[in-house]
Protein backbone atom coordinates (compact mmCIF):
# COMPACT_ATOMS: atom_id res chain seq x y z
CA UNK A 1 0.00 0.00 0.00
CA UNK A 2 1.20 3.44 -0.85
CA UNK A 3 3.41 5.58 1.73
CA UNK A 4 6.36 7.44 1.02
CA UNK A 5 7.65 8.11 -2.17
CA UNK A 6 4.54 7.27 -3.84
CA UNK A 7 3.66 11.03 -3.81
CA UNK A 8 4.44 13.68 -6.35
CA UNK A 9 2.47 16.35 -3.85
CA UNK A 10 5.08 18.33 -2.56
CA UNK A 11 4.66 18.83 1.38
CA UNK A 12 6.31 22.31 1.55
CA UNK A 13 2.96 23.31 0.20
CA UNK A 14 1.62 23.05 3.35
CA UNK A 15 -0.41 20.07 4.62
CA UNK A 16 -3.98 19.65 3.79
CA UNK A 17 -6.90 19.18 6.33
CA UNK A 18 -10.22 17.59 6.08
CA UNK A 19 -12.74 18.64 9.21
CA UNK A 20 -15.28 15.89 10.10
CA UNK A 21 -18.77 17.00 12.26
CA UNK A 22 -21.21 15.02 13.41
CA UNK A 23 -24.57 15.99 13.67
CA UNK A 24 -28.06 15.00 14.98
CA UNK A 25 -26.63 11.81 16.67
CA UNK A 26 -23.54 10.20 17.79
CA UNK A 27 -22.85 6.25 16.39
CA UNK A 28 -23.27 7.49 12.92
CA UNK A 29 -20.15 5.88 11.93
CA UNK A 30 -18.84 9.06 10.94
CA UNK A 31 -15.01 7.81 12.05
CA UNK A 32 -15.37 4.43 9.50
CA UNK A 33 -16.76 6.99 6.66
CA UNK A 34 -13.37 9.22 7.28
CA UNK A 35 -10.90 6.38 7.64
CA UNK A 36 -12.64 4.96 3.88
CA UNK A 37 -12.36 8.46 2.36
CA UNK A 38 -8.65 8.47 4.27
CA UNK A 39 -7.70 5.05 2.45
CA UNK A 40 -8.95 5.71 -0.58
CA UNK A 41 -6.69 9.61 -0.94
CA UNK A 42 -3.96 6.83 0.73
CA UNK A 43 -4.80 4.22 -2.60
CA UNK A 44 -4.31 7.53 -4.93
CA UNK A 45 -0.62 7.98 -3.28
CA UNK A 46 -1.54 10.44 -0.47
CA UNK A 47 0.07 10.20 3.06
CA UNK A 48 -2.46 10.16 4.73
CA UNK A 49 -2.97 10.48 8.62
CA UNK A 50 -5.56 11.40 11.49
CA UNK A 51 -6.49 12.87 14.53
CA UNK A 52 -8.96 11.70 16.87
CA UNK A 53 -10.72 14.58 18.83
CA UNK A 54 -12.33 13.28 22.10
CA UNK A 55 -14.21 15.90 23.69
CA UNK A 56 -14.17 14.75 27.19
CA UNK A 57 -12.21 15.53 30.39
CA UNK A 58 -10.67 12.45 30.52
CA UNK A 59 -6.88 12.81 29.78
CA UNK A 60 -7.10 9.25 28.12
CA UNK A 61 -9.43 6.20 27.50
CA UNK A 62 -7.18 4.06 29.64
CA UNK A 63 -9.47 4.68 32.89
CA UNK A 64 -12.40 4.03 31.16
CA UNK A 65 -14.44 1.42 31.10
CA UNK A 66 -15.54 -0.30 28.07
CA UNK A 67 -19.39 -0.58 28.16
CA UNK A 68 -19.30 3.13 28.03
CA UNK A 69 -16.75 3.76 25.27
CA UNK A 70 -15.75 -0.24 23.72
CA UNK A 71 -12.13 -1.41 24.07
CA UNK A 72 -9.43 0.81 25.33
CA UNK A 73 -7.20 0.49 22.11
CA UNK A 74 -3.35 0.47 22.86
CA UNK A 75 -0.68 2.51 20.74
CA UNK A 76 3.23 1.20 19.85
CA UNK A 77 4.29 4.25 22.00
CA UNK A 78 2.09 3.34 24.67
CA UNK A 79 -0.98 5.58 24.11
CA UNK A 80 -4.53 3.90 25.75
CA UNK A 81 -6.97 6.19 23.27
CA UNK A 82 -10.20 5.66 21.57
CA UNK A 83 -10.87 2.55 19.50
CA UNK A 84 -11.47 5.13 16.52
CA UNK A 85 -7.92 4.81 16.31
CA UNK A 86 -7.69 1.80 15.50
CA UNK A 87 -9.91 2.38 12.46
CA UNK A 88 -7.61 4.54 11.49
CA UNK A 89 -4.71 2.26 12.11
CA UNK A 90 -6.58 -0.69 10.21
CA UNK A 91 -8.20 1.17 7.52
CA UNK A 92 -4.60 3.60 6.58
CA UNK A 93 -2.13 0.66 7.46
CA UNK A 94 -0.36 3.41 9.55
CA UNK A 95 0.61 3.60 13.19
CA UNK A 96 -0.15 6.68 14.94
CA UNK A 97 0.97 7.89 18.00
CA UNK A 98 -0.88 9.29 21.43
CA UNK A 99 -0.29 12.66 20.50
CA UNK A 100 -2.94 11.44 17.26
CA UNK A 101 -5.98 11.96 20.37
CA UNK A 102 -6.46 14.97 21.26
CA UNK A 103 -8.52 14.75 24.28
CA UNK A 104 -9.93 17.92 26.50
CA UNK A 105 -8.24 16.50 29.36
CA UNK A 106 -4.55 16.74 27.77
CA UNK A 107 -5.36 20.63 26.47
CA UNK A 108 -6.42 21.53 29.60
CA UNK A 109 -3.70 19.89 31.78
CA UNK A 110 -1.21 21.07 29.70
CA UNK A 111 -3.14 24.85 29.46
CA UNK A 112 -3.33 24.93 33.54
CA UNK A 113 0.89 23.71 33.53
CA UNK A 114 1.89 26.46 31.19
CA UNK A 115 -0.47 29.15 33.84
CA UNK A 116 1.30 27.58 36.73
CA UNK A 117 4.91 28.02 35.03
CA UNK A 118 3.73 31.48 34.31
CA UNK A 119 3.96 30.93 30.45
CA UNK A 120 1.35 33.35 30.14
CA UNK A 121 3.20 36.68 31.11
CA UNK A 122 0.12 37.79 33.51
CA UNK A 123 -2.23 37.59 31.13
CA UNK A 124 -5.90 35.98 32.00
CA UNK A 125 -6.20 32.58 30.66
CA UNK A 126 -9.15 32.00 28.68
CA UNK A 127 -10.48 29.19 26.10
CA UNK A 128 -10.00 31.74 23.33
CA UNK A 129 -7.43 32.21 22.91
CA UNK A 130 -5.44 29.55 24.85
CA UNK A 131 -7.32 26.60 24.65
CA UNK A 132 -8.08 26.65 20.94
CA UNK A 133 -4.45 27.70 20.32
CA UNK A 134 -3.72 24.66 22.51
CA UNK A 135 -5.66 23.12 19.80
CA UNK A 136 -4.85 24.15 16.40
CA UNK A 137 -1.13 23.68 17.98
CA UNK A 138 -1.76 19.81 18.41
CA UNK A 139 -3.48 19.02 15.18
CA UNK A 140 -0.66 21.02 13.18
CA UNK A 141 1.66 19.07 14.96
CA UNK A 142 0.00 15.53 14.28
CA UNK A 143 -0.56 16.53 10.49
CA UNK A 144 3.14 17.76 10.06
CA UNK A 145 5.39 15.86 7.23
CA UNK A 146 2.03 14.05 5.91
CA UNK A 147 0.07 15.08 2.80
CA UNK A 148 -3.12 15.09 4.13
CA UNK A 149 -4.71 15.08 8.23
CA UNK A 150 -8.05 13.84 8.88
CA UNK A 151 -9.35 15.49 11.45
CA UNK A 152 -12.38 13.97 13.65
CA UNK A 153 -14.13 15.67 15.86
CA UNK A 154 -15.82 13.26 18.31
CA UNK A 155 -19.53 13.60 19.72
CA UNK A 156 -22.27 15.87 17.95
CA UNK A 157 -22.50 19.42 17.04
CA UNK A 158 -23.81 21.34 19.85
CA UNK A 159 -22.44 19.42 22.97
CA UNK A 160 -21.09 21.82 25.44
CA UNK A 161 -17.39 19.90 25.28
CA UNK A 162 -17.22 19.93 21.93
CA UNK A 163 -17.36 24.10 21.29
CA UNK A 164 -13.90 24.73 21.69
CA UNK A 165 -12.88 22.46 18.76
CA UNK A 166 -15.23 23.97 16.57
CA UNK A 167 -14.09 27.09 17.19
CA UNK A 168 -10.19 26.13 16.70
CA UNK A 169 -11.69 25.06 13.32
CA UNK A 170 -13.19 28.01 12.62
CA UNK A 171 -9.86 29.73 13.64
CA UNK A 172 -8.19 27.47 11.19
CA UNK A 173 -10.03 29.04 8.20
CA UNK A 174 -9.08 32.34 8.98
CA UNK A 175 -5.25 31.11 9.19
CA UNK A 176 -4.31 28.90 6.42
CA UNK A 177 -5.35 28.89 2.62
CA UNK A 178 -8.75 27.95 1.57
CA UNK A 179 -7.86 25.35 -0.47
CA UNK A 180 -6.00 23.37 2.09
CA UNK A 181 -9.50 22.96 4.32
CA UNK A 182 -12.07 20.58 3.74
CA UNK A 183 -15.48 20.94 6.31
CA UNK A 184 -16.97 17.53 5.69
CA UNK A 185 -20.33 17.11 7.88
CA UNK A 186 -21.74 13.76 8.57
CA UNK A 187 -25.23 13.74 9.50
CA UNK A 188 -28.11 10.87 9.83
CA UNK A 189 -31.34 11.18 7.28
CA UNK A 190 -34.22 9.04 8.49
CA UNK A 191 -37.05 7.85 7.37
CA UNK A 192 -40.83 8.97 7.75
CA UNK A 193 -43.74 6.19 8.46
CA UNK A 194 -44.50 6.26 4.37
CA UNK A 195 -40.74 5.46 3.52
CA UNK A 196 -39.30 9.21 2.94
CA UNK A 197 -35.96 10.22 3.72
CA UNK A 198 -36.38 13.33 5.97
CA UNK A 199 -33.80 16.51 5.72
CA UNK A 200 -34.72 18.64 8.47
CA UNK A 201 -32.21 16.80 11.09
CA UNK A 202 -29.56 17.79 8.85
CA UNK A 203 -31.02 21.01 8.06
CA UNK A 204 -31.02 21.66 11.44
CA UNK A 205 -27.65 20.54 12.46
CA UNK A 206 -26.21 22.77 9.76
CA UNK A 207 -27.78 25.58 10.96
CA UNK A 208 -26.05 24.94 14.33
CA UNK A 209 -22.91 24.52 12.73
CA UNK A 210 -23.55 27.87 10.55
CA UNK A 211 -24.42 29.56 14.06
CA UNK A 212 -20.51 29.08 15.37
CA UNK A 213 -19.28 30.15 12.33
CA UNK A 214 -18.69 26.97 10.06
CA UNK A 215 -20.04 26.36 7.17
CA UNK A 216 -19.14 22.51 5.33
CA UNK A 217 -18.40 21.82 2.12
CA UNK A 218 -19.44 18.53 1.94
CA UNK A 219 -22.31 16.45 3.71
CA UNK A 220 -22.63 12.56 3.96
CA UNK A 221 -26.37 11.79 4.78
CA UNK A 222 -25.90 8.48 6.21
CA UNK A 223 -29.06 5.95 5.80
CA UNK A 224 -30.32 2.77 5.22
CA UNK A 225 -30.75 3.01 1.53
CA UNK A 226 -28.43 5.55 -0.91
CA UNK A 227 -30.25 9.02 -0.72
CA UNK A 228 -32.69 10.12 -3.36
CA UNK A 229 -31.45 12.40 -6.23
CA UNK A 230 -34.64 14.86 -4.47
CA UNK A 231 -33.32 14.41 -1.21
CA UNK A 232 -29.76 15.35 -1.81
CA UNK A 233 -30.95 18.38 -3.91
CA UNK A 234 -32.83 19.20 -0.90
CA UNK A 235 -29.99 18.94 1.00
CA UNK A 236 -27.79 21.09 -1.11
CA UNK A 237 -30.52 24.08 -1.54
CA UNK A 238 -30.83 23.74 2.69
CA UNK A 239 -27.67 23.66 3.68
CA UNK A 240 -26.11 26.13 1.08
CA UNK A 241 -23.63 23.87 -1.01
CA UNK A 242 -23.72 22.71 -4.55
CA UNK A 243 -25.79 19.69 -5.34
CA UNK A 244 -22.47 17.50 -6.28
CA UNK A 245 -21.14 18.40 -2.69
CA UNK A 246 -23.94 15.86 -1.01
CA UNK A 247 -22.84 12.46 -0.96
CA UNK A 248 -24.85 8.95 0.29
CA UNK A 249 -23.21 6.54 3.22
CA UNK A 250 -25.63 3.55 3.04
CA UNK A 251 -25.39 1.06 5.66
CA UNK A 252 -23.38 -2.18 4.31
CA UNK A 253 -22.95 -5.70 5.67
CA UNK A 254 -19.41 -4.89 6.56
CA UNK A 255 -17.20 -1.91 7.52
CA UNK A 256 -14.70 -2.70 4.89
CA UNK A 257 -16.90 -1.93 2.69
CA UNK A 258 -17.62 1.88 3.18
CA UNK A 259 -14.44 2.91 0.61
CA UNK A 260 -15.92 0.84 -2.01
CA UNK A 261 -19.22 2.82 -1.28
CA UNK A 262 -17.24 6.15 -0.67
CA UNK A 263 -15.54 5.33 -3.94
CA UNK A 264 -19.42 4.76 -5.94
CA UNK A 265 -20.09 7.85 -4.52
CA UNK A 266 -16.98 10.20 -5.68
CA UNK A 267 -16.61 11.63 -2.53
CA UNK A 268 -12.73 11.06 -2.72
CA UNK A 269 -12.62 12.61 -6.22
CA UNK A 270 -14.36 15.61 -4.89
CA UNK A 271 -12.33 15.87 -1.91
CA UNK A 272 -9.19 15.55 -4.15
CA UNK A 273 -10.80 18.40 -6.43
CA UNK A 274 -11.38 20.64 -3.42
CA UNK A 275 -8.14 20.51 -2.26
CA UNK A 276 -6.30 21.08 -5.33
CA UNK A 277 -4.54 17.37 -5.08
CA UNK A 278 -6.42 16.29 -8.29
CA UNK A 279 -3.35 17.09 -10.47
CA UNK A 280 -0.83 15.10 -8.24
CA UNK A 281 -3.06 12.32 -7.55
CA UNK A 282 -2.28 8.08 -8.99
CA UNK A 283 -4.87 8.32 -12.12
CA UNK A 284 -8.00 6.06 -11.16
CA UNK A 285 -6.88 3.19 -13.31
CA UNK A 286 -3.41 2.67 -11.91
CA UNK A 287 -4.73 2.92 -8.08
CA UNK A 288 -4.10 -0.03 -5.77
CA UNK A 289 -6.81 -2.16 -5.39
CA UNK A 290 -5.62 -3.99 -2.71
CA UNK A 291 -8.03 -3.89 -0.56
CA UNK A 292 -11.17 -3.90 -2.72
CA UNK A 293 -9.52 -7.44 -3.82
CA UNK A 294 -9.15 -8.70 -0.55
CA UNK A 295 -12.33 -7.38 1.29
CA UNK A 296 -14.32 -9.19 -2.04
CA UNK A 297 -12.56 -12.34 -2.03
CA UNK A 298 -14.76 -14.84 -2.72
CA UNK A 299 -15.24 -16.51 1.15
CA UNK A 300 -15.08 -20.57 1.26
CA UNK A 301 -17.84 -21.45 4.22
CA UNK A 302 -17.78 -19.93 7.78
CA UNK A 303 -16.58 -20.98 11.12
CA UNK A 304 -17.69 -20.63 14.81
CA UNK A 305 -15.15 -19.64 17.56
CA UNK A 306 -16.34 -18.74 20.68
CA UNK A 307 -15.06 -15.45 22.70
CA UNK A 308 -15.27 -15.55 26.28
CA UNK A 309 -15.23 -12.11 28.10
CA UNK A 310 -17.38 -10.44 30.32
CA UNK A 311 -18.58 -7.42 28.39
CA UNK A 312 -21.63 -8.20 26.20
CA UNK A 313 -20.82 -5.74 23.92
CA UNK A 314 -19.26 -6.13 20.71
CA UNK A 315 -17.29 -2.84 20.98
CA UNK A 316 -15.08 -3.96 23.75
CA UNK A 317 -13.07 -6.30 21.70
CA UNK A 318 -13.61 -4.42 18.41
CA UNK A 319 -9.70 -5.34 17.58
CA UNK A 320 -10.01 -8.96 18.77
CA UNK A 321 -12.82 -9.41 16.16
CA UNK A 322 -10.98 -7.34 13.51
CA UNK A 323 -8.23 -9.80 14.02
CA UNK A 324 -9.99 -12.45 13.49
CA UNK A 325 -11.62 -11.36 10.54
CA UNK A 326 -8.25 -10.68 9.25
CA UNK A 327 -7.02 -14.26 9.55
CA UNK A 328 -10.58 -15.37 7.88
CA UNK A 329 -9.54 -12.80 5.10
CA UNK A 330 -6.78 -14.52 4.82
CA UNK A 331 -7.68 -18.24 4.95
CA UNK A 332 -10.82 -16.85 2.67
CA UNK A 333 -13.68 -17.98 5.32
CA UNK A 334 -16.08 -15.93 7.63
CA UNK A 335 -15.37 -16.28 11.25
CA UNK A 336 -18.24 -16.20 13.05
CA UNK A 337 -17.91 -15.25 17.00
CA UNK A 338 -20.18 -16.51 19.13
CA UNK A 339 -20.41 -14.65 22.58
CA UNK A 340 -20.30 -16.95 25.95
CA UNK A 341 -20.21 -14.75 28.86
CA UNK A 342 -17.32 -15.55 31.35
CA UNK A 343 -19.61 -14.71 34.27
CA UNK A 344 -22.93 -16.35 33.86
CA UNK A 345 -22.88 -19.66 32.43
CA UNK A 346 -26.05 -20.08 31.35
CA UNK A 347 -26.73 -23.15 28.97
CA UNK A 348 -26.86 -21.07 26.03
CA UNK A 349 -23.39 -19.98 26.29
CA UNK A 350 -22.64 -23.25 27.28
CA UNK A 351 -23.77 -24.43 24.15
CA UNK A 352 -22.11 -21.63 22.22
CA UNK A 353 -18.82 -23.05 24.25
CA UNK A 354 -19.06 -26.10 22.63
CA UNK A 355 -20.48 -26.05 19.35
CA UNK A 356 -17.48 -23.84 18.67
CA UNK A 357 -14.57 -24.78 16.89
CA UNK A 358 -11.81 -22.92 18.87
CA UNK A 359 -11.85 -20.68 21.92
CA UNK A 360 -10.59 -17.20 22.24
CA UNK A 361 -10.24 -15.63 26.38
CA UNK A 362 -9.15 -11.96 26.28
CA UNK A 363 -7.64 -9.47 28.13
CA UNK A 364 -9.53 -7.90 31.25
CA UNK A 365 -9.26 -6.47 34.22
CA UNK A 366 -10.76 -7.33 38.19
CA UNK A 367 -12.02 -10.80 39.39
CA UNK A 368 -15.32 -10.76 37.70
CA UNK A 369 -15.91 -13.42 34.76
CA UNK A 370 -12.42 -15.36 35.93
CA UNK A 371 -13.77 -18.41 37.00
CA UNK A 372 -15.90 -18.59 34.08
CA UNK A 373 -12.59 -17.68 31.91
CA UNK A 374 -10.54 -20.64 33.51
CA UNK A 375 -13.37 -23.68 33.03
CA UNK A 376 -13.33 -22.53 29.56
CA UNK A 377 -9.75 -22.53 29.20
CA UNK A 378 -9.74 -26.04 30.84
CA UNK A 379 -12.18 -27.05 28.61
CA UNK A 380 -10.36 -26.29 25.14
CA UNK A 381 -7.35 -27.55 26.97
CA UNK A 382 -8.10 -30.96 28.08
CA UNK A 383 -10.83 -31.40 24.57
CA UNK A 384 -8.06 -30.41 21.97
CA UNK A 385 -10.04 -27.28 21.05
CA UNK A 386 -7.79 -24.64 19.69
CA UNK A 387 -7.50 -22.19 22.26
CA UNK A 388 -6.28 -18.59 22.40
CA UNK A 389 -5.68 -16.42 25.46
CA UNK A 390 -4.48 -12.90 24.99
CA UNK A 391 -3.05 -11.04 28.21
CA UNK A 392 -5.49 -11.56 30.84
CA UNK A 393 -6.84 -14.79 28.66
CA UNK A 394 -2.90 -15.95 29.06
CA UNK A 395 -2.87 -15.10 32.59
CA UNK A 396 -6.24 -17.56 33.73
CA UNK A 397 -3.99 -20.38 31.35
CA UNK A 398 -1.44 -20.33 33.77
CA UNK A 399 -3.72 -19.97 36.47
CA UNK A 400 -5.79 -23.12 34.88
CA UNK A 401 -2.51 -25.01 34.54
CA UNK A 402 -1.46 -24.29 38.01
CA UNK A 403 -4.60 -25.63 39.03
CA UNK A 404 -5.75 -28.63 37.49
CA UNK A 405 -2.25 -30.05 36.11
CA UNK A 406 0.06 -29.17 39.16
CA UNK A 407 -2.68 -29.21 41.84
CA UNK A 408 -2.32 -26.44 42.97
CA UNK A 409 -5.34 -25.36 45.08
CA UNK A 410 -6.34 -21.91 45.01
CA UNK A 411 -3.56 -20.65 42.83
CA UNK A 412 -4.36 -17.33 41.17
CA UNK A 413 -3.46 -13.90 39.87
CA UNK A 414 -2.58 -11.76 42.78
CA UNK A 415 -4.98 -9.34 41.37
CA UNK A 416 -8.09 -11.26 41.49
CA UNK A 417 -6.83 -12.76 45.20
CA UNK A 418 -4.30 -11.28 47.00
CA UNK A 419 -4.55 -13.78 49.48
CA UNK A 420 -3.68 -16.85 47.01
CA UNK A 421 -1.22 -19.35 48.46
CA UNK A 422 -0.32 -19.13 44.68
CA UNK A 423 0.46 -16.22 43.18
CA UNK A 424 1.40 -17.65 39.91
CA UNK A 425 0.80 -13.96 38.28
CA UNK A 426 1.97 -11.14 40.29
CA UNK A 427 2.22 -7.67 40.29
CA UNK A 428 5.06 -6.28 37.96
CA UNK A 429 7.81 -5.34 40.36
CA UNK A 430 8.30 -1.67 38.78
CA UNK A 431 4.24 -1.64 39.52
CA UNK A 432 5.27 -2.01 43.21
CA UNK A 433 4.95 1.64 44.06
CA UNK A 434 2.55 2.83 41.52
CA UNK A 435 -0.42 4.79 43.40
CA UNK A 436 -1.88 6.70 39.69
CA UNK A 437 -4.72 4.66 37.95
CA UNK A 438 -3.64 6.52 34.52
CA UNK A 439 -1.17 5.16 31.97
CA UNK A 440 1.28 3.58 34.79
CA UNK A 441 0.68 0.14 33.48
CA UNK A 442 3.55 -1.70 31.25
CA UNK A 443 2.04 -0.35 27.84
CA UNK A 444 3.45 -0.21 24.36
CA UNK A 445 5.29 -1.89 21.99
CA UNK A 446 8.27 -4.18 23.47
CA UNK A 447 10.25 -6.90 22.19
CA UNK A 448 9.94 -10.34 22.78
CA UNK A 449 12.45 -13.17 22.33
CA UNK A 450 11.27 -15.96 20.39
CA UNK A 451 12.73 -19.64 21.20
CA UNK A 452 13.19 -21.52 17.88
CA UNK A 453 11.81 -24.68 16.93
CA UNK A 454 8.01 -23.65 19.19
CA UNK A 455 5.12 -23.41 17.67
CA UNK A 456 5.51 -19.41 18.24
CA UNK A 457 8.63 -19.28 15.65
CA UNK A 458 6.68 -20.92 13.21
CA UNK A 459 4.17 -18.80 13.32
CA UNK A 460 6.12 -15.42 13.46
CA UNK A 461 9.25 -16.78 11.52
CA UNK A 462 11.58 -15.01 13.42
CA UNK A 463 13.79 -14.73 16.85
CA UNK A 464 11.63 -12.14 18.03
CA UNK A 465 8.40 -10.12 17.60
CA UNK A 466 7.14 -6.52 18.38
CA UNK A 467 4.10 -6.67 19.94
CA UNK A 468 1.89 -3.85 22.33
CA UNK A 469 1.08 -4.41 26.24
CA UNK A 470 -1.34 -3.25 28.73
CA UNK A 471 -0.78 -4.88 31.92
CA UNK A 472 0.08 -4.75 35.53
CA UNK A 473 0.78 -8.26 36.45
CA UNK A 474 2.15 -11.20 34.63
CA UNK A 475 4.07 -14.46 35.37
CA UNK A 476 5.71 -14.87 38.68
CA UNK A 477 8.81 -16.26 37.89
CA UNK A 478 9.16 -18.72 41.04
CA UNK A 479 6.99 -21.02 39.23
CA UNK A 480 9.07 -21.34 36.19
CA UNK A 481 10.64 -24.46 37.12
CA UNK A 482 7.38 -25.87 38.12
CA UNK A 483 5.64 -24.87 35.42
CA UNK A 484 8.13 -26.78 32.83
CA UNK A 485 8.58 -29.57 34.12
CA UNK A 486 4.80 -30.21 33.86
CA UNK A 487 4.77 -29.66 30.60
CA UNK A 488 3.63 -25.69 30.08
CA UNK A 489 6.22 -23.94 27.63
CA UNK A 490 6.54 -20.15 27.20
CA UNK A 491 8.73 -19.74 24.28
CA UNK A 492 8.34 -16.18 24.23
CA UNK A 493 10.45 -13.84 26.53
CA UNK A 494 11.93 -10.52 27.34
CA UNK A 495 13.90 -11.09 30.08
CA UNK A 496 12.60 -12.73 33.35
CA UNK A 497 8.84 -11.61 31.89
CA UNK A 498 7.10 -14.51 29.99
CA UNK A 499 5.08 -13.13 27.10
CA UNK A 500 3.98 -16.52 25.23
CA UNK A 501 2.93 -20.11 26.65
CA UNK A 502 2.20 -22.73 24.63
CA UNK A 503 1.51 -26.92 24.95
CA UNK A 504 3.28 -28.68 22.40
CA UNK A 505 0.72 -31.84 22.79
CA UNK A 506 -2.25 -29.39 22.35
CA UNK A 507 -3.42 -29.02 18.28
CA UNK A 508 -2.70 -25.17 19.15
CA UNK A 509 -2.84 -23.90 22.78
CA UNK A 510 -1.56 -20.26 22.23
CA UNK A 511 -1.11 -17.31 24.76
CA UNK A 512 0.41 -14.28 24.78
CA UNK A 513 0.76 -11.66 27.80
CA UNK A 514 0.64 -8.69 24.52
CA UNK A 515 -2.63 -8.28 22.86
CA UNK A 516 -1.62 -8.88 18.97
CA UNK A 517 -4.77 -7.66 17.74
CA UNK A 518 -3.92 -4.00 18.03
CA UNK A 519 -1.36 -4.65 15.04
CA UNK A 520 -3.46 -6.70 13.06
CA UNK A 521 -4.47 -5.33 9.74
CA UNK A 522 -6.37 -6.19 6.97
CA UNK A 523 -3.92 -7.82 4.62
CA UNK A 524 -1.72 -8.20 7.14
CA UNK A 525 -3.25 -10.58 9.60
CA UNK A 526 -1.30 -10.93 13.23
CA UNK A 527 0.15 -14.40 13.05
CA UNK A 528 -1.20 -15.78 16.12
CA UNK A 529 -4.41 -15.64 14.86
CA UNK A 530 -4.17 -17.18 11.56
CA UNK A 531 -2.24 -19.85 13.26
CA UNK A 532 -5.54 -20.16 15.56
CA UNK A 533 -7.89 -20.13 12.77
CA UNK A 534 -5.87 -22.64 10.77
CA UNK A 535 -5.61 -25.12 14.02
CA UNK A 536 -9.90 -24.06 14.08
CA UNK A 537 -10.34 -25.01 10.34
CA UNK A 538 -8.73 -28.36 11.04
CA UNK A 539 -10.69 -29.25 14.54
CA UNK A 540 -13.81 -28.31 11.87
CA UNK A 541 -12.66 -30.95 9.44
CA UNK A 542 -14.47 -29.37 6.84
CA UNK A 543 -15.96 -25.53 6.75
CA UNK A 544 -19.51 -25.68 7.55
CA UNK A 545 -21.87 -23.00 7.12
CA UNK A 546 -22.41 -21.87 10.36
CA UNK A 547 -23.00 -24.90 12.19
CA UNK A 548 -26.53 -26.82 12.02
CA UNK A 549 -28.85 -23.96 13.23
CA UNK A 550 -29.82 -25.82 16.61
CA UNK A 551 -30.13 -23.90 19.66
CA UNK A 552 -30.36 -20.15 19.99
CA UNK A 553 -27.33 -18.01 18.71
CA UNK A 554 -25.74 -15.72 21.93
CA UNK A 555 -24.04 -13.04 19.98
CA UNK A 556 -22.79 -9.81 22.01
N1 LIG B 1 -5.50 -7.42 34.46
C1 LIG B 1 -4.33 -8.00 33.92
C2 LIG B 1 -3.08 -7.18 34.23
O1 LIG B 1 -3.18 -6.04 34.60
C3 LIG B 1 -4.47 -8.23 32.44
C4 LIG B 1 -4.56 -6.97 31.65
C5 LIG B 1 -5.15 -7.16 30.28
O2 LIG B 1 -5.76 -8.17 30.00
N2 LIG B 1 -5.03 -6.15 29.45
O3 LIG B 1 -1.98 -7.64 34.10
Amino acid sequence: MPTEGVSEYDPTLGNKFVFVTGGVMSGLGKGITAASTGRLLANAGFDVTAVKIDPYLNVDAGTMNPYQHGEVYVLKDGGEVDLDLGNYERFLDVDMTFDHNVTTGKVYKEVIENERAGDYLGKTVQIIPHVTDDIKRRIREAAEGHDVCIVEVGGTVGDIEGMPYLEALRQFSHEQDEEDLLFVHVTLVPYSKNGEQKTKPTQHSVKELRSIGLQPDVLVGRSDERLDPETKRKIALFCDVPDEAVFSNPDVEDIYHVPLVVEEEGLDTYVMERLGLAEDAIPAAERDNEWRELVTRDRDGEVDVALVGKYALEDAYISIHEALKHAGLERGVDVNVLWVDADEMSPDHERNLERACGVVVPGGFGARGTEGKVDAIRYARENDVPFLGLCLGFQMAVVEYARNVLGYEGAHSAEMEPETPHPVIDILPEQYEVEDMGGTMRLGAHETEIEPGTLAHELYGADSCTERHRHRYEVNPRYLQAFEDAGLVFSGTAGNRMEILELPEHPYFLGTQFHPEFRSRPGRASPPFVGFLDAVLEHDGTTSDGGEGEGEEVTA
